[in-house]
């Protein structure tokens, strides 16, 4: 009698470890997809769904933490703004798939030159926005006017043979008591005189 009773005491026992090792390997389970959820929900508002590159949200976090930052010496950061020339035409004279795929081209162009010094953002729409940061003005206009260049050797053949993308380029540099907003607002400003003055140029101001 008394070892039938240990018996069914040992199998109660087991079930239970048997049952808890489950309800364990559930859990696991389930806090590992919230996991990866929350890792691809914390992917998604920081990049942009078509280029993949990092978007608005995230460069002017970016960019007000570099402002902010007391290590980093404000007169080494530049902001440019790149914006697609005619670029609606485009859109116009082949279509809005073709819109995207020259969007996508041109960002794979920039996400190459992307590195702890140089952050590249879909800003919006067909403009990018480029946060330099502890670089000195000739390296930055260089860099500036080698995306310009390779920008317009992008391979649109299958498009059309007489197709080439331009970009504008409106730079600024940043002080010690810059604020975000004046800094994007001036990059603008000579963006729209890159445009003015013709297209297919970068403009730079301090
Ligand atoms: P500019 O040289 O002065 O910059 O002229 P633009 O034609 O490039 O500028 P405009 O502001 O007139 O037109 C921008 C166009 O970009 C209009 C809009 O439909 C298009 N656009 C914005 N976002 C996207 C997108 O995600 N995909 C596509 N295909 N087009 C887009
Ligand atoms: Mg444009
Ligand atoms: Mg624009």
């Amino acid at each position: 009698m008394y070892i039938v009773v240990m018996m069914l005491v040992i199998f109660i026992m087991n079930q239970f470890a048997l049952m808890r090792n489950h309800l364990e390997s559930i859990v696991a389970e389930r806090t590992q997809k919230l996991k990866d959820k929350s890792k691809l929900l914390e992917y998604k508002t920081e990049h942009d769904d078509l280029t993949g590159l990092v978007n608005r949200h995230y460069i002017n976090k970016h960019i007000k933490g570099l402002l902010s930052n007391q290590n980093i010496d404000n007169n080494r950061i530049y902001i440019a703004f790149a914006d697609i020339d005619s670029f609606k035409k485009i859109n116009d004279d082949y279509s809005h798939d073709v819109g995207d795929e020259v969007l996508v081209q041109i960002a794979k162009v920039l996400q190459h030159f992307c590195n702890e010094r140089l952050i590249i953002a879909r800003f919006g729409g067909e403009e990018f926005l480029l946060c330099f940061v502890n670089d000195n003005i000739e390296s930055v206009v260089g860099i500036c006017n080698e995306i310009r260049e390779q920008i317009k050797t992008i391979d649109l053949n299958h498009i059309d043979t007489e197709l080439q993308i331009t970009i504008s380029v409106g730079l600024v540099k940043a002080h010690v008591d810059s604020l975000h907003k004046t800094l994007i607002s001036c990059a603008d400003d000579n963006l729209y005189k890159a445009k003015n003055n013709g297209k297919d140029q970068v403009i730079f101001s301090y």
